[in-house]
């Protein structure tokens, strides 16, 4: 909690969070407990109802009064071991694993009214959200799966560019999107399923923008206006945001919201590229990526950083196009004031402190993403009318 911040504005806060679901739009837990902890994949082992190694437990939900989460299925575009459709799967099966393994607190939310309800029975609405494209192996029909097993979003890409659409932190092989990607789209808007544009470069951005039929959402961004790295978010594409009806979720990674983290987090990636072009040895150019990393320590972000992207987004776009997407427990850094899940409120105290009103905290928290969720559904209502479900290949669209 910022030393300003004081405790009228933190209980104000906390009765707006109890009017409206605080909504958080990125958390890594399920590929925490997947690959980070021991025994692996172990969702009952990994026991939320005690303090957690990582950032995100029960009675930290509780007190960060966080009112639905979407659980990110990460995929890494990076390794292709099997292909990314199996580790999607187990992906989701381990996020539908930790969201069962607490029928009192969390519960499966598929739909804008059924976080309505979950957050009227004080259970945290827990929606799946896919981190990667790649995950769809170039498949509409996967893709319509995925959206069967419960995911909402889709991130277009992670940091490696697919056959079909540019990623933020690789190189731009379709200025934007391809015919295929295109058809994803319009697939995902058919569906209901969010077409989630945080990892994807401004080409991707704007190209989606332009063929989507309704709100895009960026799950975990910040500004680039304030922060030059990839991943963040051009005023030119927050500026086409009130005519999409879109959001862009604030993010808490450090290299996103303080401009000093950047410059070392950029630095980071050139040297690992480097050394990837001149070390063979994955164990030595892990050692030496280690080595450079004690040697260039991240600088420190803080809670007023992400404040101020918060009301950058807003002088661009809108109050009605914020929200909130942490990255907890999928970042080696945090924030100094946003340590973990139950800091939530501190953020928005800072918000009431700065001159936010009530009415504006709720649709930071919340309204605006229920407003883009009901939307999209009404386009999927509409859509499903119009059109049958998209039988194309890559292959027939993409073909030079
Ligand atoms: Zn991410």
């Amino acid at each position: 909690m910022t030393a300003q911040t004081s405790s009228p504005d933190l209980a104000r806060v906390r009765k707006v969070l109890r009017s409206v679901p605080l909504i958080d739009g990125h958390n890594d837990l399920p590929w925490r407990i997947r690959a980070e902890v021991t025994p692996p994949r172990d969702v009952v082992a990994y026991d939320l109802r005690q303090h957690t190694s990582g950032h995100t437990d029960l009675a930290r939900l509780a007190a960060g009064q966080v009112g639905a989460q979407f659980w990110s299925v990460y995929v890494p575009g990076e390794v292709k071991d099997s292909g990314y459709a199996r580790i999607q799967l187990e992906q989701i099966d381990i996020a539908r694993r930790i969201i069962s393994q607490y029928p009192d607190r969390l519960a499966l939310a598929l739909t804008a009214a059924d976080i309505e309800r979950e957050f009227r029975q004080h259970r945290i609405a827990s929606l799946i959200g896919m981190e990667g494209g790649h995950a769809i192996e170039n498949s509409l029909g996967a893709l319509r799966v995925y959206y069967g097993l419960g995911a909402r979003y889709m991130t277009l890409t992670h940091n490696v560019t697919t056959d079909w659409a540019d990623a933020a932190l690789d190189s731009a092989r379709h200025g934007g999107l391809t015919p295929f990607g295109r058809e994803v789209v319009r697939e995902m808007n058919r569906l209901g399923m969010l077409v989630d544009l945080s990892h994807v470069s401004p080409g991707t951005m704007s190209a989606a923008l332009d063929v989507t039929e309704a709100p895009v959402i960026f799950s975990h961004s910040a500004a680039r206006a304030l922060v030059d790295h990839p991943r963040n978010v051009p005023d030119s594409i927050l500026r086409r945001l009130p005519a999409n009806g879109g959001i862009v979720m604030v993010t808490f990674v450090p290299a996103f919201v303080s401009a000093e983290a950047a410059v070392v987090d950029l630095r980071h990636m050139a040297r690992e590229k480097e050394l990837k072009q001149t070390v063979s040895d994955t164990a030595e150019r892990r050692r030496a990526l280690e080595a450079w990393d004690r040697d260039n320590p991240q600088p420190r972000a803080t809670l007023a950083q992400v404040a101020d992207h918060i009301d950058h987004i807003r002088q661009v776009a809108g109050t009605d196009h914020v929200g909130i997407g942490s990255d907890f427990d999928g970042i080696d850094h945090v924030p100094i004031g946003l340590e973990d899940v139950s800091h939530f409120p501190d953020l928005f105290a800072e918000l009431a402190r700065r001159g936010w009103s009530d009415a504006d905290l709720g649709k930071l928290a919340g309204r605006n993403l229920l407003r883009v969720l009901h939307q999209a559904e009404a386009v999927a209502q509409r859509l499903q009318r119009e059109r049958q479900p998209s039988t194309t290949t890559i292959d027939e669209l993409d073909r030079k």
